[in-house]
């Protein structure tokens, strides 16, 4: 019998070997919302769990005037507004590792002058050798910052073993706005930097949902022997909002749902249910089965793509009883806006797994629920000795959630209780919060893997590429014939009837916002 130990051990009883080595983080944009929502208070967490060596140093960097106590202050505010037992006193500890910077981004080279003087500092814990720099900032800003830095050398070019030191660039969405400024930012980026030490961050891919369905598919012999198109009849990958553009209309004008929801979230997802399994678990293989499987869809041809795309947008409505502006009503909208709220799209994958297997995915804002998932839906029994309903479970369905809850289900026939056989849907669930611990946040998941150098969850330069490549006909045909019908749907609906149609054209339902 053998035994296997993780490769990245993240409960708390696997803390003390995972001891991240000491360094320093630099936080760019760190007067701005990512920082104090998710990324610091995502630090906090790693330290409160003893992830953090102690040496390590935060430091926020951004245009506004600030110095040390104002910077630590003001995520004092941020971390402990959802403070848990405990937070209030480990605080003080932790503000002691934060430090900030004023500068510019672009031009004016005094902060980054300042930066190479704080790296050039030696440090026997070695933390001002190994460096993570987050790029918080608008994407505009993410190549000039890589350059600066470069000039700065402060960016390694080439390999180094981790005691020797490293420097790391983690990198928001949104990554480009179509596949030719993808392409152009990859480019700069890979001017500065080695494509090896770019983590292009994707939330989704932290979440513990996510990561579960690896182990879920791969972790288990149960599952591999039906991922196939003989048993699964369709994938469905749905993001649906209650909210709105809450107050963030003049970024919306310049995204849409295609671009801020499908083409980063929903293709990772798509990619996690129908990638071959990776022969071992590195990010190379992982990455490499990703960007092969992205390649494998089924290019929408001109007249596909106004049956297998649809796009929609809000108008007024209801929200949990209470009424909601339209799109075009909300601040920052131009009122005669043509810029989509909901997308949905019926793609193919071409290879042997999945050929003829619809994969049907929509994101939209203001819909009836909230309610993220990949729903698997597999064939009905081909025969049953005994009458199963439609809807009690035979058609066996798993379910990936993210929100509202994370956790897994697979949805089964069961029995009803009592004298014969009656059929009754039951639901075999697994939170990841079953185990009493709460999960760690996704942020915090992908902070530890860039921390510890592993790109497993982040996306590497041809994913990103192979996923625009999908995307890109339909944005263009989009631009170029303006959907006339705007506003479409109704807030607080199901969506657009054209979401609906699309679907039922192969006579499958989408499952209910409910
Ligand atoms: P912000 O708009 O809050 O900007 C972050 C910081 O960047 C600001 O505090 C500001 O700092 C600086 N900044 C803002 N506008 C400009 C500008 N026009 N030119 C130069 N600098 C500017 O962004 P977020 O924190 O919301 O997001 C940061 C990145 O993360 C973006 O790429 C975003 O798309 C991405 N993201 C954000 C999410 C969120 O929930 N907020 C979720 C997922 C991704 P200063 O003026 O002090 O320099």
């Amino acid at each position: 019998m053998s035994t296997r130990t993780p490769a990245h051990p993240r409960t708390s009883a696997d803390t003390e070997r995972l001891k991240l080595q000491p360094c320093t983080l630099v936080l760019f944009g760190a007067s701005g919302d990512l920082a104090h929502r998710m990324v610091v208070p995502a630090l906090f967490r790693l330290w409160r769990r003893g992830l953090l060596a102690p040496g390590f140093r935060l430091v926020g960097y951004a245009r506004t005037k600030l110095d040390d106590a104002a910077f630590r202050d003001g995520m004092r505010k941020a971390v402990l507004e959802k403070a848990r037992p405990g937070d209030e006193e480990a605080w003080p500890a932790f503000a002691e590792r934060l430090g900030y910077i004023t500068g510019q981004y672009e031009g004016d080279q005094a902060g980054y002058r300042q930066l190479a003087e704080l790296f050039g500092q030696a440090d026997e814990s070695g933390a001002t050798a190994r460096r993570l720099f987050y790029l918080a900032l608008p994407p505009k800003e993410f190549a000039p910052v890589i350059r600066q830095l470069a000039e700065a050398k402060l960016l390694g070019r080439s390999y180094q073993a981790p005691t020797d030191g490293w420097s790391r660039v983690i990198v928001e969405k949104p990554f480009g706005r179509d596949l030719a400024s993808a392409r152009e930012l990859n480019a700069a980026i890979a001017r500065d930097v080695d494509e090896h030490f770019v983590y292009r961050i994707d939330h989704y891919l932290g979440k513990e949902a996510a990561q579960n369905l690896f182990t879920l598919r791969f972790g288990n012999a149960l599952f591999e022997p039906v991922w196939n198109r003989n048993y699964i009849d369709h994938v469905q990958i749905t993001a649906a909002e209650t909210l709105g553009v809450e107050g963030r209309g003049g970024y919306y004008e310049t995204a849409g749902a295609m671009r801020d929801m499908v083409q980063n979230h929903l293709m990772q997802l798509m990619a996690l249910v129908a990638i071959e399994p990776p022969d071992r678990w590195t990010s190379t293989a992982v990455r490499n089965e990703k960007v092969q499987v992205l390649q494998a869809v089924q290019r929408l041809e001109e007249d596909a793509i106004c049956r297998d795309a649809v796009r929609g947008q809000y108008g007024p409505g209801t929200i949990d009883g209470a009424p909601v502006p339209g799109y075009r009503q909300e601040p920052g909208v131009d009122p005669h806006s043509m810029v989509e709220t909901y997308a949905g799209l019926r793609l193919h994958i071409d290879n042997l797994r999945w050929a003829g297997v619809p994969f049907y995915l929509r994101a939209g804002k203001r819909l009836a629920a909230r309610r993220t998932e990949i729903a698997i839906q597999f064939k009905p029994a081909p025969h049953t000795p005994f009458p199963v309903p439609d809807d009690a479970g035979g058609a066996n369905t798993l379910v990936v959630e993210f929100a509202p809850n994370e956790r897994l289900t697979l949805r089964v026939a069961g029995k009803a209780p009592g004298r014969g056989m009656l059929v009754t849907p039951v639901e075999l669930a697994y939170c990841g919060a079953s185990s009493g611990e709460k999960p760690p946040s996704a942020y915090e998941n992908l902070l530890v893997d860039a921390l510890v150098g592993d790109p497993t969850f982040f996306a590497r330069a041809d994913e990103v590429e192979a996923s625009w490549a999908i995307i890109d006909p339909v944005l263009h045909h989009w631009e170029h014939e303006p959907e006339l019908r705007f506003p479409n749907y109704e807030s607080g609906s199901q969506g657009p009837l054209e979401g609906d149609a699309m679907v039922q054209r192969d006579e499958r339902p989408w499952r209910d916002l409910a």
